[in-house]
């Protein structure tokens, strides 16, 4: 059983992949007293349920489950002297001064101090009263991610007869497992002109096992009173309108919604931290610290990433700059604003530092081909495609750094005859 102290280096607020590398960072930092504090009874958050081959390709070059990638670091930080971790304990409130309250079975309500705390509570689906579809509330209309858990975890189907609305890789992933587990999965429906997972699970969750993706189009209509019984489908203008004359219905008795995923931030919200509307995280600077000193953020609470493997690169330096704050050595202000320019939809961090080399992760807008990154004036790297659904890691060097200083670095994606 975990002996809580009084006073910790590091706090850690989630026990995912994102929690147990700013352990890590923090420990290599030089820090001695980590607390991690998860919900859950076991560390590593979603990677647990998440049995599917395919993480830690950048990170191991290897492919190993979920469960397998979060083992790797659990292991680590329980061989690590110094670092605590409690589980099947919540996180109450974080006071301005880093007084920290939580709760749990083992523990009760206590108070401690941190010297620094690092935000890691991931992400959760967003789920089908967000989209407003229209139709009855039967039983069987879930997030991938539950029916991810009860299948993986629970040995539970959900259903028989699968549609699954949204194309984020959840569901992707979640149209391969149900197949494998013997149900019939109709297709993936997609609002948007295109696909909003990874290029990889198109291919390797659907492609490979015959499941039609139908882009363009969205669900018109949930049918059934007890138990959804069969789903209008109807294709979607330019405005993204269902187009009722063209719509079909397609018998099935479960419904998956893979819509996205919102940044859990109830912490952050009642901290006051600035946030970032268009990542629904909490605006940071270059070294991954929020707006109120002493507070630093990672991993999906952050922004939502569609790799594990940033998820930890982008952790373990959070958890570091976090030690070294606990142990009294802060960095220079940051002086240059970074700004999402064409066809880029946002940047982290927010601002940069010209005093190091620095790791900037952004997403566009819209898809495209043949086209260039620009940064400012100086720097401009050829992309042969880029899509919403995948990440771009960027790390820019102290050198163009230095020319922006105490200015605004814009991001651009600009088509390369502009260029
Ligand atoms: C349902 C689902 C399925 C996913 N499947 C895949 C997949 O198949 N492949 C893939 O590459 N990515 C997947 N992802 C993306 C995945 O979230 C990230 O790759 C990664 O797990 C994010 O790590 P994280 O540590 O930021 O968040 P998480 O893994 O979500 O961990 C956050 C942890 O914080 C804890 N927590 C939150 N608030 C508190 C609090 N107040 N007090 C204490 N503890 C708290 C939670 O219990 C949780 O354990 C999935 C995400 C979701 C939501």
């Amino acid at each position: 059983m975990t002996v809580l102290q009084a006073h910790y280096d590091v706090v850690i607020v989630g026990g995912g992949p994102a929690g147990l590398a700013a352990a890590v960072g923090a420990r290599d930092s030089g820090c001695g007293r980590i607390l991690i504090v998860d919900r859950e009874k076991e560390m590593g958050g979603i990677l647990n349920q998440c049995i599917h081959s395919g993480f830690g390709l950048h990170n191991f070059k290897e492919e190993l489950t979920g469960p397998e990638y979060a083992d790797r670091f659990i292991r680590r930080v329980r061989s690590e002297p110094g670092i605590d971790i409690l589980s099947e304990s919540f996180i109450l409130d974080i006071s301005p001064d880093l007084r920290v309250t939580l709760m749990g079975s083992s523990i009760g309500l206590v108070e401690i101090r941190a010297g620094a705390v690092v935000l890691a509570m991931g992400a959760r689906e967003r789920a089908r009263g967000a989209i407003r579809t229209p139709g009855y509330r039967p039983a069987g209309v879930m997030t991938a991610g539950l029916a991810q858990r009860m299948v993986n975890m629970e040995g539970l189907l959900p259903g028989k007869r699968i549609a699954i609305l949204g194309s984020g890789d959840i569901g992707l992933i979640m149209a391969r497992r149900l197949t494998l587990e013997g149900c019939e999965v109709t297709g993936v429906y997609e609002i948007m002109p295109y696909c909003n997972g990874l290029t990889r699970n198109v291919v390797q969750c659907l492609k490979d096992f015959d499941i039609p993706l139908h882009l363009s189009t969205t669900m018109a209509f949930i049918h059934g009173r007890d138990r959804v019984q069969k789903v209008t489908l109807a294709p979607v203008a330019d405005d993204c309108q269902p187009q009722l004359a063209k719509a079909w219905d397609v018998d099935c008795d479960t419904i998956l919604m893979s819509i996205g995923l919102i940044p859990e931030n109830e912490l952050s919200r009642q901290l006051r931290l600035q946030m970032d509307p268009i990542t629904g995280g909490p605006r940071v600077s270059s070294t991954l610290e929020t707006s109120l000193p002493g507070v630093f953020a990672c991993g999906n609470v952050l922004h939502i990433h569609d790799l594990v493997d940033y998820v930890t690169e982008e952790s373990m330096r959070a958890g570091a700059f976090a030690g070294e704050l606990a142990q009294g050595r802060r960095r220079p202000q940051d002086n240059i604003e970074l700004q999402a320019g064409d066809n880029v939809r946002y940047c982290v961090p927010h601002t940069l530092s010209p005093d190091r080399e620095i790791s900037v992760y952004l997403r566009c807008i819209r898809p495209q081909r043949d086209c260039i990154l620009r940064l400012g004036n100086f720097l401009e790297k050829p992309l042969r495609l880029v899509i919403p659904s995948e990440m771009i890691h960027l790390t820019i060097k102290p050198e163009i750094l230095q020319r922006f200083y105490g200015t605004t670095l814009r991001i651009d994606i600009v088509p390369r005859e502009d260029a």
